[in-house]
């Protein structure tokens, strides 16, 4: 698998021309289309969204959501269960 992008409009792979990091989670790349044919030049941003092993050396300015299979299985169930104990319900 490739970690390169493709052109949206003729799906040829594209080339990363130049690329700026806007913060530690975020980076603005321009892109040219390989296909000569189709020349489309497009920017596109490579965002950090969450952690999936955490670092070794984790640096205190970044702060990421971790997406671990059982914290969103575990959330999953949290917000599916009804409300086991609404206020009032059983008052005598
Ligand atoms: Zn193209």
């Amino acid at each position: 698998m490739s970690g390169s992008l493709s052109c949206p409009h003729c799906s040829a792979q594209a080339v990363v021309r130049t690329s700026r990091s806007e913060s530690p989670l975020l980076r603005l790349s321009t892109l040219t289309c390989r296909n000569a044919a189709c020349g489309h030049q497009f920017e596109a941003y490579t965002e950090i969204v969450c952690t999936i092993s955490p670092s070794a050396c984790a640096s205190g300015e970044i702060c990421l959501p971790t997406n671990s299979h059982e914290e969103n299985r575990a959330l999953r169930t949290r917000m599916s269960e009804p409300e086991s104990s609404s206020p009032g319900a059983n008052f005598e």
